[in-house]
C-alpha cells in the first residue's frame, strides 16, 4: 500500500515538473520568436511579377570591373540568370526584353557582408528594394539554408552566404540554455565536440564557421584548425580571451568588425595603463603607433575585414538622444517584434533600448560616456585608414538586424556614407560593396562581367561622383529578374503594411 502511494506521488511530481519545464520552455520560445520576427506577417511575394530574362539593357553607363571608372553607352545582355554579353555596338537578339537605360549608371548588385536574418522573411525584400542582391548571414539557422535554396530556385530574394550558428565555449548556464532553446548560439565545452561541430556545420551546407567573442584559446585554435582542414572559412569575432598575436597565428580568415582589433588594443593598453578612456589621447596615440603594423599583419594573412562603422557611430546617439535618432532611420520597415522587444529581451524604443542609459543623468558621467564612445570610434577610424593603406581586402557590412538601430537594406547606404566621411574614395567603397565581397564569398558576383550572376542595379546618377547616389535606384535585377522602381515601391509598401498589421506598439512619434 505504502509503495503504491509513493509511486503515485512520485508520478504526480514528475508530471508536475515536466509540465512546469515545458511551460517555461514554451514561454521563452514564444517571446524569443516574437523578437526574432517569427510572428511578423509575411509579405506574399507572389503578388510581385518581375520581368524574367532574357533581358537587354541598352545605352548604359557601366561600372568597370574594378569599380573605378565608367564605360559609356554599353549594352548588357542577360540570359539564364547570367551576364551573357557586354559591348558598345551590339545588336540585341530577338526575344529579349529591352530596357533603354538612357545613360543611367549600371553597377553590380550591392553586397551587405554582415547581416542577421533571424525569422522574418520580409527582410529579404528590404535588401532587394535597397539594391542589395547578396547578403552575408553571420549567425545562421537551419531555416536560412532553406531560404537560400528557395531563392536559388527562383523565389524573390538576395543570394545568401550563410555562416554557421555562433560557436561559444562558456561555462555558464545561460550559454547552455541558449544552445538548447535559441540554437543561433551553440556552446561547445570540449575540443572534440567543437571539432565535430565544424564538420557537422560544413556537411549541413553552411558556407563558413562563425566564431564568437567567448571562446577559450584551446577551443578557438581547435575550431580554426579544424575549419582549415575541412576547407571552410572560420570567421567572426576575436575572443576576448585572445590577443592579436593569437589572431595572426590562427587560421581565422575574416574579422566581422574592425572593433575586434580595437577591442584587443583596449585590452592590451589596459594591461599597463589605466583603462583607456581615462587618458584618451594617450590611448589614441598608442592605436596610431600600432595601426600600420597590425594592418601589415592582416594583409600578410590575407584576412578580410568588415568595418560596421556606422553602427558604432550611432551608439552615442542611441545612448543620449534616442527619440531623435529613431526619427532619422526608417523604423517603419523594421521587424516590429524586435522594435518592441518582449518579456525576455530588449527592443529599440526609449525605455528598453540596450544602448540607452536613462539613469545616467549626472553631467560628469554623461561626459565620460560620450568620451568613451567617441574614443572607440576614433580608434576604429585610425585602423580602417591603416587597413586601406596596406591594401587589406575590406568588405562592407552593417550588422543589420544584429544590433539596435540597424535596419536591413537601408543601413548599407549609411555605412557607405560613413566610409566616405572617413576618407575612403568612392571607388574603394564600391569595390568593398561589390567585387571584394564576391571574391570573399568565392562566388561569381560583384562584377559586370560575362559569366557573372545577373545581379545589377541601375542608378539615376553616378556613384563614383557621390556615393549617396547608390540610394538613387531606378531598377534592380536579381537572379535574372527585373524589378522596376514601381515594383520596388510596392515591395516597400507591402513590408510596411505587413509590419503595421503585426505591430503592438504605436511608433508614429518616430516616423517623419
Ligand atoms: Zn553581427
Amino acid at each position: 500500500m505504502k509503495t503504491k502511494s509513493i509511486l503515485k506521488w512520485t508520478g504526480i511530481t514528475l508530471i508536475f515538473i515536466t509540465a512546469c519545464l515545458t511551460g517555461t520552455f514554451l514561454y521563452f520560445n514564444h517571446h524569443i520568436d516574437h523578437v526574432l520576427g517569427a510572428h511578423t506577417e509575411v509579405v506574399d511575394i507572389s503578388q510581385f511579377s518581375p520581368i524574367s530574362d532574357p533581358i537587354a539593357i541598352t545605352h548604359a553607363n557601366v561600372l568597370s570591373t574594378n569599380a573605378d571608372s565608367i564605360l559609356a553607352n554599353q549594352t548588357v545582355l542577360i540570359r539564364d540568370k547570367k551576364i551573357e554579353a557586354i559591348g558598345a555596338d551590339m545588336v540585341v537578339p530577338e526575344g529579349y526584353h529591352v530596357v533603354n537605360a538612357n545613360r543611367k549608371f549600371l553597377i553590380p548588385g550591392l553586397v551587405d557582408s554582415h547581416i542577421h536574418l533571424k525569422k522574418s522573411k520580409n527582410d529579404l525584400l528590404l535588401y532587394l528594394a535597397n539594391g542589395i542582391t547578396h547578403i552575408g548571414e553571420m549567425t545562421g539557422m537551419e531555416h536560412h539554408l532553406d531560404w537560400r535554396q528557395e531563392i536559388k530556385e527562383g523565389a524573390l530574394g538576395p543570394g545568401i552566404y550563410i555562416a554557421s550558428p555562433k560557436m561559444t565555449s562558456e561555462k555558464n548556464l545561460r550559454a547552455t540554455l541558449r544552445s538548447r532553446v535559441e540554437k543561433r548560439h551553440q556552446n561547445f565545452p570540449t575540443v572534440e565536440k567543437a571539432r565535430k561541430a565544424v564538420r557537422d556545420f560544413k556537411s549541413l551546407g553552411y558556407d563558413a564557421i562563425k566564431l564568437s567573442s567567448f571562446l577559450t584559446p584551446e577551443i578557438y585554435f581547435a575550431i580554426t584548425d579544424e575549419a582549415s582542414k575541412q576547407e571552410i572559412d572560420a570567421i567572426g569575432h576575436l575572443s576576448v580571451w585572445l590577443t592579436l598575436e593569437d589572431l595572426y597565428k590562427s587560421e581565422q580568415s575574416q574579422l566581422a568588425h574592425v572593433s575586434e582589433i580595437t577591442k584587443a588594443l583596449e585590452r592590451a593598453f589596459g594591461e599597463t595603463k589605466p583603462v583607456y578612456y581615462i587618458n584618451t589621447e594617450e590611448y589614441l596615440e598608442y592605436v596610431r603607433a600600432e595601426a600600420d603594423g597590425i594592418a601589415r599583419k592582416i594583409k600578410e594573412k590575407d584576412m578580410v575585414v568588415v568595418a560596421t562603422i556606422w553602427l558604432h557611430e550611432t551608439i552615442a546617439l542611441q545612448d543620449f538622444d534616442l527619440p531623435n535618432f529613431l526619427k532619422t532611420i526608417e523604423l517603419e520597415y523594421m521587424n516590429p517584434g524586435w522594435v518592441e522587444g518582449s518579456a525576455v529581451s530588449r527592443g529599440w524604443l526609449p525605455g528598453n533600448n540596450s544602448y540607452e542609459n536613462p539613469e545616467n543623468t549626472d553631467p560628469e558621467s554623461m561626459r565620460l560616456d560620450a568620451l568613451v564612445w567617441d574614443t572607440k570610434v576614433q580608434a576604429e577610424y585610425i585602423i580602417i585608414r591603416a587597413l586601406m593603406q596596406q591594401g587589406v581586402k575590406m568588405v562592407t557590412g552593417t550588422d543589420a538586424n544584429g544590433a539596435d538601430g540597424v535596419i536591413p537594406g537601408f543601413s548599407l547606404h549609411e555605412e557607405l556614407r560613413s566610409l566616405s566621411n572617413i576618407g575612403l574614395s568612392n571607388a574603394e567603397i564600391l569595390q568593398s560593396a561589390t567585387k571584394n565581397a564576391g571574391e570573399w564569398m568565392k562566388q561569381p558576383i560583384g562584377k559586370i562581367e560575362v559569366g557573372y550572376e545577373a545581379d545589377l542595379v541601375l542608378l539615376n546618377a553616378n556613384p563614383l561622383e557621390d556615393i549617396s547616389n547608390t540610394k538613387n535606384i531606378n531598377t534592380v535585377i536579381t537572379n535574372g529578374q527585373l524589378l522596376t522602381r514601381q515594383d520596388l515601391n510596392r515591395i516597400l509598401l507591402s513590408v510596411k503594411e505587413a509590419n503595421d498589421r503585426s505591430r503592438k506598439v504605436n511608433i508614429n512619434e518616430f516616423i517623419e
